[in-house]
């Protein structure tokens, strides 16, 4: 039983050949997620040979006003990796063409995922957490995880109803805010990330080594024991293997 990170930006800390064999030695499952299709190739050469690190393939929508260029670079690598982000919508700035230019992204993205089929999806959504749910809709034919949720209560319970997963962070659980939500989502929905280097824990990057804080937070809030909570974290994330028909963790 193994912790797990699904959404660490790891090409982004400027010590991680380090962090690459802290990850490899404590053996936690880590999806190492891109910002921009340019450096996909680049940083899965990072993980080259990893057992635990696998790395997705992305274009962040806070960079699509500046990199849209880069969508047809990212529909030719599709190919290359079942993991897909961090993409989605950020509509924290009030502009129109933009929101507009990243639905457009995101759409393309998403039809292009739908595919191959079986894509493994994280997701950012701030301040577009209805847009993003309609967009990926009832029965997309992936797995979606929701990174970071920060939508409400009634959002919480759609995405649920459409079977997405939550990667939960450390900043997520530190406020009551943020735990209330968590608390309203199924336990066989809950993973955990660190979203590091962006998230930080006592004001240093939070990386996958943090995984263990961020699970003993959430036995507490769920009245698990350690182990338990865990536990049934790891099962989840090998239940979207399951549900792709493979066996183990590739
Ligand atoms: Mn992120």
């Amino acid at each position: 039983m193994n912790f797990i990170d699904t959404h660490c930006h790891l090409d982004l800390y400027p010590d991680y050949a380090v962090l690459i064999d802290k990850i490899e030695k404590e053996q936690i499952y880590t999806i190492a997620v891109t910002n921009t299709p340019s450096v996909f190739r680049q940083s899965a050469k990072l993980a080259a040979g990893k057992n635990y690190i696998r790395t997705a393939l992305g274009l962040h929508p806070q960079l699509v006003a500046e990199r849209y260029r880069e969508l047809d670079l990212m529909i030719s690598l599709l190919s290359e990796t079942k993991y897909i982000g961090e993409i989605g919508l950020d509509f924290t700035k009030d502009n129109k063409e933009q929101q507009l230019l990243q639905e457009k992204v995101f759409d393309t993205i998403l039809q292009s995922c739908a595919e191959y089929g079986n894509k493994i999806l994280t997701v950012h959504s701030r301040r577009a957490t209805s847009r993003v749910i309609d967009m990926i809709g009832n029965s997309y034919n992936g797995t979606v995880i929701m990174h970071w949720f920060s939508g409400s209560k009634n959002e919480l319970e759609r995405a649920v109803s459409y079977g997405f997963y939550f990667s939960i962070n450390p900043s997520m659980i530190s406020g009551a805010k943020g735990r209330e939500l968590i608390n309203s989502i199924p336990l066989d929905k809950i993973l955990t990330e660190s979203d590091g280097p962006f998230v930080k824990v006592n004001a240093n990057p939070a990386s996958p080594l943090d995984t263990q804080k961020t699970v003993i937070k959430l036995a507490e809030l769920f009245k698990f024991d350690n182990v338990q909570m865990k536990s049934k974290i790891y099962q989840n994330f090998r239940s979207i293997y399951s549900k792709l028909g493979v066996i183990a963790i590739q």
